[in-house]
Parts: structure tokens; sequence; C-alpha cells
């Protein structure tokens, strides 16, 4: 299905106000799209310090090594330089309407379409490496904070801008919250946000699993708070072979199939399983001898 709202935008979360990336998403804002396949979204990367280049998006605002902007489509390894954000946004906008218009409906993503680039979007420029996620903790615009398998109770979040004025939350890519405004040697501690850089549940993933999703059969996130307490290096509990939440290997991956569990070691979720069939107890007595959860 086609999608009539505006493609969603994805903004460096570290944006100021007026400069490159805000000034671009305004634009895109005001702009007219055509109706794109309903995953389709863009990410304005404009900062100084690239951070959204692993995230998924189809057409993306960055720089390149001199600092100069270009827009790029998802799948090329090169973009096409521009003179300022709002062209940067007019472009993200006319290769929407080429998208549609050489079939990208039917490859549904801007990664998956293999039709050659028009003419005037030029390959000249190449993206600067992204840098890692957010650190946890004093951030300049404010504090970083981890949620747990990405999620918070209405309450926890309260809580946590209380006890500053003016501040406001920027949702990241990385499961973590940067609080403009927030003093990180003042955050409340609280159910479910994470504030220490060495914290188990940083490194662990999840789906949404039952009863949120019908291909699920197992509850993958009350699993997961019970391997909370174990440290391994990553951690992926999914509902079943799809893996929604983690498309890499992890050091140890759990797929529900008919209410119990396979376990993958080093491997992602439609990888071969080292055992199937496992309930929870049997899970948690199998890694402990494999000593899987110290991998
Ligand atoms: S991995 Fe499977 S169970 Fe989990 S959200 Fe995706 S489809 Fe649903």
């Amino acid at each position: 299905a086609l999608d009539e709202r505006r493609p969603p935008l994805m903004l460096s979360p570290e944006w100021r106000e007026n400069d490159d990336t805000h000034r671009a998403a305004r634009r895109l804002e005001e702009s007219d799209f055509p109706a794109l396949p309903a995953k389709v979204g863009i990410a304005v990367d404009a900062g100084p310090t690239p951070l959204l280049g692993d995230a998924a998006a189809d057409f993306r605002i960055e720089r390149d090594d001199t600092g100069a902007l270009l827009v790029r489509c998802e799948g090329r390894a090169m973009g096409t330089r521009v003179e300022s954000a709002e062209a940067a946004a007019d472009l993200v906008v006319k290769l929407c309407r080429w998208f549609m218009e050489s079939g990208g409906g039917q490859a549904r993503r801007m990664g998956r379409h293999r039709a050659p680039l028009p003419a005037w979007a030029r390959q000249d420029a190449a993206p600067t490496a992204p840098c890692q996620a957010l650190a946890l903790g004093a951030h300049p615009l404010g504090a970083v904070v981890g949620l747990s398998l990405g999620r918070v109770e209405a309450a926890s979040l309260r809580a946590l801008v209380t006890p500053f004025e003016d501040c406001r939350l920027r949702v990241t890519p990385w499961r973590r919250l940067l609080v403009t405004g927030a003093d990180a040697g003042r955050l409340p501690a609280l159910f479910g946000v994470i504030t220490e850089p060495g914290d188990p549940r940083l490194s662990m993933d999840a789906c949404p699993g039952a009863p949120f999703c019908e291909q699920a059969s197992v509850d993958t996130r009350a699993m997961a708070a019970r391997l909370a307490r174990h440290q391994a290096s990553s951690l992926h509990v999914s509902g079943c072979a799809k893996g929604c939440a983690r498309s890499r290997p992890a050091a140890v991956c759990l797929t529900g199939r008919g209410g119990r569990f396979d376990v993958l070691i080093n491997d992602r979720a439609d990888g071969e399983p080292a055992a199937r069939g496992l309930t929870e107890p049997d899970v948690l007595d199998y890694l402990e001898k494999l000593g899987a959860l110290h991998l």
C-alpha cells in the first residue's frame, strides 16, 4: 500500500535551532511528496558529527569529508553534493518522485531499487564515516539515558523530566534518549531507565513477542528480563526466526517456536540452532553449562 502521508523524518539527535539539519527538516515538512511505500523514510544527518549512517533510511542528507552537504540514496555508496540545506531537501523530494516514476513502488525500499539513478543525481561525493551511538551520561545538550529493550513506562518518563525546567526528549535510533536541558548528575534512578554504560541491558535486543505479535509463541521480554542479570556480550531474544529486533549475529540468540526456544550461538535468528525446543528452565541450564552467557 502507498502512504499518502509525508514520509517519516529521522533527525540527528544533536540538531540545534536553525542549523542545517533543522533547516532541511523544516523544508522537507513544507514540501509536497508523492505517495510512497509505507516504510520509506528520510534521515537528516547534517551536523558536524555524522550519527545516522547505520540507521535505516531510504534517502539521506549527510556530509562528506570536506564538510560539504550531500544527498545520498540508500544502497548507493556515493551521493550528490549540494550547496545548502534547502537544496538538499528539494533534491530529496525530486528523488522521491523519480523513485516512484521509475518503479520504486514495486521494490518498496530504495535499497532494493536497482534502476540507475538519473543523470541529474550526480554521484560525486562519499559520506564521511558515521560515529558511534551517543554515550550515556553528560552531553553538551543535556544528558543521554538508555531504555531497557527500548521501552519505558509513562510514569518513569514523567519522573525523568520532572527535576528539570525546560527539558525536551529526543528519541534516537539506539534505544537511548537525549534529554535536552537535563543534568546527568541529577538524573533520578528509575525503573527501565539505564544510566550506567556497563549495564548488561544495553546489549540486549528483544522483539515485542507474544502477545503483541501474532507470529510469536513466546514472551520474549520476560525471557530477556530473566537473562538480564547474566553477562553476555550480546543477547537477542526473538519471537520467531524472522529476527525483527536485530539483523546482526548475537553471542546468544533465542528464537521462539511452538512455545519453546531454539538456541543459536554467535548467530542470527534465522541461522542454524545449536539446540532446539527448550523450555525456559532448559534454556538457562543449557546456557549455564555452555558458559554461553559469558561469551
Ligand atoms: S521476530 Fe517474529 S515474533 Fe518478533 S516481531 Fe518479528 S515477526 Fe513478530
